[in-house]
């Protein structure tokens, strides 16, 4: 059988070898130029690529495709394909036919990389674990080189488009927002259809890990209503079978059995903290992970880099990396957790901002504000008003100093753009590690 893998980046190559493994015909191929490091990986294994262009006659003869999250299902080529009734699936799907293991799938809007982090912390301290999607080695490589028994997967809502048969024993829905919508016709019931694709292909002997205070799930589920087993977690309602908070501790019962933790203890700090420590701490419950151990982890949890990552403290003042906020809501939270004043450096490529529900936390917590991007006009305009020192500036290391002469003993200088950084960065990684270098040479 002949498979086609559009995307030479780490999922396609993984793919491309776990296909040759099962003795298929592989072909790649890659619009843009495909890494060195992965072509290098293609040739040694006698796997037939190209890059630069899509030939389509070595393409639409494929008996199945595998397509990179990141090309959309608009261009003309997805099109031809599924016209020719092709199957065109994605990485998880293809990798998940080869391999036993269970699987928790965790998807979201925002805190997937977190939860799935945390999940795996947990889970490995007593099980053979995985961590993949997109985070580190691609799903479809371990399967073929490491054989885990379970795997934590961290699963985008462009890999859930294309499922077919994928199904997570453990799926978690951290929340939605709106998202990505450009992919989704700017209609944002498509793409939260995109997310509950995680439970499409789940009976009641599965599980749904979910945010019960999220008004879009819940509105969604009531009309929607799917097969797994339900464990929803809240910090606002009791909630019988699953987790809430009942004032500092978090509870956790599945089947009368319940284990409590004291919010206090957690390493991650954050009201979004504490449900990703609930949604991974029902994961780790339901796969019979100890309780101590469930604790113990929550403890020495190091956190994600460029999520609310404390860097450095200079004279007494905090600075925190939160490159990873590309979004309102991931600000919100960083704005939210903030315990001091707090120096804000904001801004970036904007996706339609809509900058309203941080007013209150700007009103009470932000001393002043640094944009940071190519074109500041909006935040200028938004939060001219509210904060006594708003300046601009297109350069890291100057925002970093801007915000060094500003703070005081006891504040906090916090990076969390609340937008993409594309039009100064490589991506929000480069602007996390530029963050903290210029900390570092203050
Ligand atoms: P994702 O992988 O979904 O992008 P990350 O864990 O990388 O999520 O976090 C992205 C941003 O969102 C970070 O700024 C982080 O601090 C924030 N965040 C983490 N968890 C949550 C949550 N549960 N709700 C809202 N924001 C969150």
């Amino acid at each position: 059988k002949r498979l086609v893998i559009l995307g030479g980046g780490e999922s396609g190559i993984g793919t491309a070898l776990l296909g040759k493994e099962k003795g298929y015909d592989v072909f790649v191929s890659d619009k843009g130029k495909i890494k060195e490091k992965y072509k290098e990986v293609l040739i040694h294994n006698e796997i037939e690529w190209e890059d630069e262009k899509h030939t389509e006659e070595k393409i639409l003869n494929a008996d199945i495709v595998m397509k990179s999250p990141g090309i959309p299902d608009k261009v003309s080529l997805i099109k031809q394909l599924h016209e020719k009734g092709i199957l065109v699936v994605s990485e998880i799907e293809f990798a998940s036919k080869f391999t036993n293991a269970n699987i928790v799938g965790i998807t979201g809007s925002n805190g997937k990389t977190t939860t799935a982090t945390l999940t795996h912390h947990i889970l490995k301290q007593e099980l053979n674990v995985g961590l993949a999607g997109n985070i580190g080695d691609s799903f479809a490589k371990q399967v073929l080189e490491k054989g885990f028994e379970n795997y934590v997967l961290e699963i985008s809502s462009f890999q859930l488009d294309d499922i077919k048969d994928f199904k997570p024993k453990i799926a978690v829905i951290t929340n939605i927002t709106p998202d990505h919508l450009d992919r989704y016709d700017y209609k944002f019931e498509n793409y939260i259809e995109s997310k509950f694709r995680i439970a499409m292909n789940q009976t009641k002997d599965d599980y749904l890990i979910y945010d019960a205070d999220d008004e879009v799930i819940v509105n969604h589920l009531k009309n929607n209503p799917v097969q797994s087993t339900l464990l929803p977690f809240s910090l606002v309602k009791t909630i019988e079978n699953g987790a809430y908070l009942d004032k500092e501790d978090i509870k956790i019962t599945i089947d009368n059995n319940q284990i409590i933790m004291p919010t206090s203890n957690l390493a991650l700090e954050g009201k979004h903290n504490i449900k990703n420590a609930m949604a991974a701490s029902t994961v780790a419950h339901l796969l019979k992970i100890r309780k101590q151990t469930i604790r113990e982890s929550l403890e020495n949890f190091q956190g994600v880099e460029h999520r609310l990552e404390q860097v450095l403290k200079i004279n007494k003042v905090q600075y925190i990396n939160d490159s990873k906020a590309t979004n309102v809501n991931a600000t919100y939270y960083a704005l939210e957790s903030m315990d001091a004043p707090t120096v804000w450096i904001v801004g970036g490529t904007d996706k339609g901002n809509n900058y309203a529900e941080l007013f209150s936390f700007v009103n009470e917590k932000v001393k002043a504000i640094i944009c940071l991007g190519a074109d500041n006009e909006k935040l200028m305009n938004t939060f001219g008003g509210m904060v006594d020192v708003i300046v601009e500036t297109q350069f890291m290391s100057e925002a970093v100093k801007i915000a060094y002469k500003i703070a005081e003993a006891g504040d906090n200088v916090l990076l969390s753009p609340a937008c993409a950084s594309f039009d100064l960065f490589e991506n929000y990684e480069d602007r996390g590690r530029q963050f903290k270098n210029a900390v570092r040479n203050l």
